[in-house]
C-alpha cells in the first residue's frame, strides 16, 4: 500500500488548509513576468506563504474553520500585489475560495463555469443603490440546496464600479447589498474608524448573513491580527500576540501554543 494512503488513514482528521485561490494568483503572475512595485520603505523580506515581514508572519495565526458559504473574488493585477491586501485573508479562511483577475476584454471560462455550477446560488455584493430595485436583495437564502457563493469586487470602488458596469455574465446574478444598519452595528460592534469597510469585512458579514457564523467570527479576529502584524512591522515594532485580537482569533487555531512561540 503506498505509505500516503497509508498516513491518511491513521490520521483521518490530519488538518489540511485549503489553497488560497489569491496566492496562486499572485504566483501566476510572478511567472508571466509581471512583478509587484515595490513601496518604499518596505525593503525587508516578506513571508511567502503570508506575504507579511518575515519577523511579524501570520502562518502560524491562519484559522481553521468550517463554512458553507463559497467566496470568489474579482481582482485587479495590482490589488494581488498589495501587501495591505485583504481578499487574501478571506481566501485563508473560507476554504471553497476562487479569485480572478479582471479584464474587460477577456473573461475566464472558470469563472463563467464556476457561476454555472448548479451547487451555487451566486450572489453579487454591491451597494444597492447603484442597481435596478428588483435585482437587489438583503438576505442569503440559507435553506436552500445551493450553497451561498459571495463574488466580491476586491477593488478600488472606481474600479469595482468599472467591473460592474462591464462585466455582462453578472448582469444575471442577484446583487447582495448589505443594509446601513447592519453596517453600522457592525462598526460600532467593532470599533471601525473608516468609514470603507474592507472586503474581508464585508466578507465577514456576508458569512454571517448565510449563518456561517463562526466562519465570519474567524475572519473578523484573523484580520485584526493581520492588520495588528503589519502595522507593528511597518512602525518597526515588536511583534505582540497579546492583543484582544489574538484571543478571539486562538480557539479558530489548530496549534494555538506554537502560534503564542
Ligand atoms: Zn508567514
Amino acid at each position: 500500500m503506498p505509505s500516503r494512503v497509508l498516513f491518511v488513514s491513521i490520521i483521518p482528521s490530519a488538518p489540511l488548509f485549503a489553497a488560497n485561490a489569491v496566492a496562486l494568483l499572485r504566483d501566476q503572475r510572478e511567472e508571466e513576468g509581471i512583478k509587484p512595485i515595490q513601496a518604499r520603505g518596505w525593503r525587508a523580506t516578506r513571508c511567502r506563504a503570508c506575504r507579511v515581514i518575515e519577523s511579524h508572519c501570520l502562518c502560524a495565526w491562519r484559522p481553521q474553520v468550517d463554512a458553507r458559504s463559497g467566496v470568489c473574488l474579482i481582482m485587479t493585477n495590482k490589488e494581488v500585489f498589495k501587501p495591505s491586501n485583504t481578499g487574501w485573508l478571506i481566501a485563508d479562511v473560507v476554504r471553497d475560495n476562487h479569485a480572478f483577475i479582471w479584464s474587460r476584454t477577456e473573461t475566464d471560462p472558470k469563472l463563467l463555469a464556476l457561476l454555472r455550477d448548479p451547487q451555487w446560488q451566486p450572489y453579487l455584493v454591491f451597494p444597492g443603490e447603484y442597481v435596478e430595485p428588483e435585482r437587489v436583495t438583503n438576505t442569503v437564502e440559507v435553506d436552500s440546496a445551493k450553497r451561498p457563493l459571495f463574488i466580491l469586487l476586491d477593488a478600488t470602488w472606481t474600479e469595482a464600479r468599472k467591473i460592474f458596469r462591464k462585466s455582462p455574465y453578472f448582469d444575471a446574478l442577484p446583487i447582495l447589498s448589505l443594509l446601513p444598519e447592519k453596517l453600522s452595528r457592525y462598526r460600532l460592534r467593532r470599533s471601525t474608524r473608516s468609514e470603507h469597510l474592507c472586503t474581508a469585512e464585508v466578507a465577514a458579514l456576508c458569512l454571517d448573513l448565510a449563518g456561517d457564523v463562526a466562519a465570519a467570527s474567524a475572519l473578523d479576529a484573523y484580520f485584526d491580527v493581520f492588520s495588528q502584524h503589519y502595522l507593528d512591522a511597518k512602525h518597526q515594532l515588536d511583534m505582540n500576540v497579546s492583543t484582544p485580537a489574538h484571543a478571539e482569533l486562538m480557539p479558530f487555531v489548530q496549534n494555538g501554543s506554537a502560534a503564542l512561540g
